[in-house]
């Protein structure tokens, strides 16, 4: 079975609190983009299931998310064997997409048609939180409100099409780092959630990307944050309507209503950074053949 696995961007990201068990209490807005991974899930030949993928250095064993989420699926279920996954990985590794999480994703919605159970897409996101925080949102897809660690979960209105122009500079950003640099107390600044959800039910993609907000970006190293700034500059530059990091960073994205604008950026930003895509959003995804 192939299976796309779509990257995620954070429209917004705001930490609410530190909890007692040492996790935040998150509140996101999260977006699914056509940037994807290609999965080919089919039954192991051997006794453990294998996860190849054309980066040489992720693990290739049960370290692998999607072998997470294949354990998981049948920890929970008590349904399937072992599988072998090969992944052609598209989406950044370490980029604050979610890359891991979708390839977890994309095998528990395999997993859910090659063994017939037909779990409903909130059943199967459940599962999904085994494997991580930000696995629930993949399962689902579309455009969804993500509270808790990221796990609760409510399904927003779409995106209004646009293109999007994703650009991840070298260097990677510790999430444990960052989090230990927010103070959630003494937090000036906040996204404007609730104005992004009006902006989302009115189909208004200039509201939405004028509120693009993530408060990680305010505890950056200052030299990153002022790379992760040039580049939101050079977006607006050219014609975004609003830009933002996304997740723990480094990628940053911005949203456009013309083609030709965000064209523009890719090929500007082309000329200084290796990793970036022109996308657009993508919706819900399918979980079972039901
Ligand atoms: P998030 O946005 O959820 O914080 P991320 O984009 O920052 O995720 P990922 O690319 O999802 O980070 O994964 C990072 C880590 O997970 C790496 O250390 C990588 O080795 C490990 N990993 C395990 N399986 C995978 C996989 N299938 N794809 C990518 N990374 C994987």
């Amino acid at each position: 079975m192939e299976l796309t696995a779509n990257a995620k961007i954070n429209l917004t990201l705001d930490i609410l609190r530190r909890r007692e068990d040492g996790y935040h209490d998150m509140r996101m807005v999260m977006q699914a983009v056509t940037l994807a991974d290609i999965l080919t899930v089919v039954p192991a030949q051997g006794a453990e299931g294998a996860a190849v993928s054309d980066l040489r250095f992720l693990p290739t064993g049960g370290k692998n998310l999607a072998q997470t989420a294949a354990a998981a699926f049948r920890d929970a279920t008590g349904l399937g064997g072992q599988v072998d996954v090969s992944i052609q990985k598209r989406i950044p590794v370490c980029a604050g997409l979610a890359g891991g999480s979708a390839d977890a994703a994309a095998v528990l919605r395999a997993m859910n048609r090659l063994t017939g159970a037909e779990l409903s897409p909130l059943e199967l996101s459940k599962i999904g939180e085994r494997a991580g925080s930000d696995v629930p949102f993949c399962v689902l897809g579309g455009t969804a409100l993500a509270e808790g660690r990221g796990e609760v979960l409510t399904p927003l209105p779409p995106l209004p099409p646009c293109h999007i122009v994703l650009c991840k500079p070298p260097f990677s950003v510790s999430t444990p780092q960052l989090f230990s640099r927010v103070n959630v107390r003494k937090i000036v600044r906040r996204p404007d959630t609730a104005g992004v959800v009006s902006a989302l039910e009115a189909g208004d993609l200039t509201g939405v990307a004028r509120r693009l907000y993530n408060v990680f970006e305010d505890v950056l190293e200052p030299r990153r944050q002022a790379e992760i700034n040039e580049i939101k500059s050079l977006l607006i530059d050219c014609g975004a309507l609003g830009a933002s990091m996304s997740g723990s960073g480094p990628t940053v994205f911005g949203l456009f209503d013309r083609e030709d604008r965000a064209q523009e950026a890719l090929e500007r930003l082309g000329e200084s950074y290796r990793d970036v895509f022109l996308c657009a959003p993508a919706g819900k995804n399918k979980c079972s053949a039901v």
